[in-house]
């Protein structure tokens, strides 16, 4: 007998069809002898749902309020769950993220996790019960609950997985594994019966939504067995763990992020400390930066250009616009029609040539590349939002055939 945490997101839940599939799937674990922890997201759209009805009252929302609302999202699949796996007649319970002992900081709507103290758990699977745990959400040390950031259902299977030393922590989505690219977008897309940690984990952090990126980090650090797996098709997934049999591969896979905008700063002063100023005024409104470029000077003159998360635009432009005295910048140029498509692979470090033949297969498509950046693993460039889908396209067929 093991322990199994299975996690299932909001497409997995979506409906009393979707519901009454999953409960099959957990109670046969059930039967099989195994303890099951089941981590479960809100249902289809509704955090996004959620998210506008209240916008529709007060954009500015606090953020503690939204987390209030938010995390109703998880709790009604969870009880809706355990509802469809009663009619099953299995022993079942469902818990809020706090009943189930989730801690976390007073961060709100982007909460770190603190602590988890399982004991209500490990009660109720003594008593032969499979829990069901609403994912994403936790309670401060002030007693307020508290959301962990978008896709965060996967980070409690991970957290849950982790501190109950579960055997495998198995999340399952609509698709049945990580795939070279998303197969939404690339149809020839080939699925990975395994893949490292570090490749994973760059997959995720530059837009591989399948799973959320501090899972990852998560099951890296605290060493869980994860899988991510179909909830619809009874077929092997694919196991992230440490150490993968090299299969000679340069690339493992395509990956993109449409939540990014531009930020351009003309016409500063080439001065030292220019960079440092308008950097550490993002920081401080805790503004996370990705690439950078910055200009040759000419005539006393740079430009520096960044990218953010789309979301955060408004306030950065904001606060930039207020500094412009100090920062003296000629003009602001800001586009949020872009999108950053990088190539990942391990194989990468020993293989030069992967960033000339991806710029290669950009320019036979007629694709500008605006920005590029670099790293051991990864090659990302920033291109215009309408050549996105082509971009992963043409790219994955250059590595992938
Ligand atoms: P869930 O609701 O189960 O959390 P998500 O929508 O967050 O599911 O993640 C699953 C989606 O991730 C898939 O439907 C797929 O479109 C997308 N995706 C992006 N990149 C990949 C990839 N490399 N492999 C598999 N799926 C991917
Ligand atoms: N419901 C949350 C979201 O949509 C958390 C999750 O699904 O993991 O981001
Ligand atoms: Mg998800």
């Amino acid at each position: 007998m093991s322990l199994i945490v299975k996690k299932f997101g909001g497409s997995s839940v979506a409906d009393n069809d979707k519901l009454r599939n999953v409960a099959q799937v957990v109670t046969q674990s059930h039967a099989a002898g195994h303890q099951v922890v089941v981590v479960v997201s809100a249902q289809g759209d509704t955090t996004d749902d959620l998210l506008e009805k209240a916008a529709g009252l007060n954009p500015g929302a606090s953020r503690r309020e939204m987390d209030m609302l938010l995390v109703c999202g998880e709790q009604m699949s969870a009880s809706l769950l355990a509802i469809a796996i009663e009619k099953l007649g299995f022993p079942v319970i469902s818990l809020t993220g706090w009943q189930a002992g989730m801690q976390t900081d007073s961060n709100h709507s982007a909460a770190r996790i603190k602590k988890i103290d399982p004991e209500r758990v490990r009660v109720e699977l003594d008593r032969h019960n499979i829990v069901v745990i609403a994912g994403f959400q936790g309670i401060n040390k002030f007693g307020d609950v508290t959301t962990i950031g978008r896709g965060g259902s996967d980070t409690t299977a991970v957290a849950f997985a982790a501190s109950l030393n579960a055997e495998l922590c198995q999340i399952y989505t609509d698709v049945d594994g990580v795939y070279t690219a998303d197969p939404r977008v690339v149809s020839t897309a080939k699925k990975l019966n395994e893949i490292s940690f570090d490749e994973m984990l760059e997959l995720a952090s530059l837009g591989a939504q399948v799973l959320a990126s501090r899972s990852v980090e998560m099951a890296k650090r605290l060493r869980v067995n994860l899988e991510v797996l179909s909830s619809f098709r009874n077929v092997p997934g694919t196991i992230v763990k440490e150490v993968v049999k090299m299969e000679n591969m340069q690339v493992s896979g395509v990956a993109r992020d449409n939540n990014v905008a531009r930020i351009a700063l003309v016409g500063l002063r080439d001065m030292p400390g220019v960079a440092a100023k308008i950097f550490s005024l993002l920081a401080q409104a805790k503004i996370n930066v990705d690439i950078i470029l910055q200009s040759i000077g000419r005539h006393d003159t740079k430009d520096i250009s960044f990218t953010i998360a789309k979301n955060y635009l408004d306030e950065a432009r904001s606060l930039l616009e207020e500094h412009r005295e100090s920062l003296a910048y000629e003009s602001l140029v800001v586009s949020d029609q872009i999108s950053k498509v990088s190539a990942v692979g391990a194989g990468m470090v020993n293989n030069p040539g992967v960033a000339s033949r991806m710029f290669e297969a950009l320019a036979s498509a007629g694709i500008n590349i605006q920005m590029i950046s670099t790293s051991e693993i990864k090659v990302s460039v920033l291109i215009d939002l309408n050549d996105s889908d082509r971009a992963v396209q043409v790219i994955h067929q250059e590595f992938f055939g």
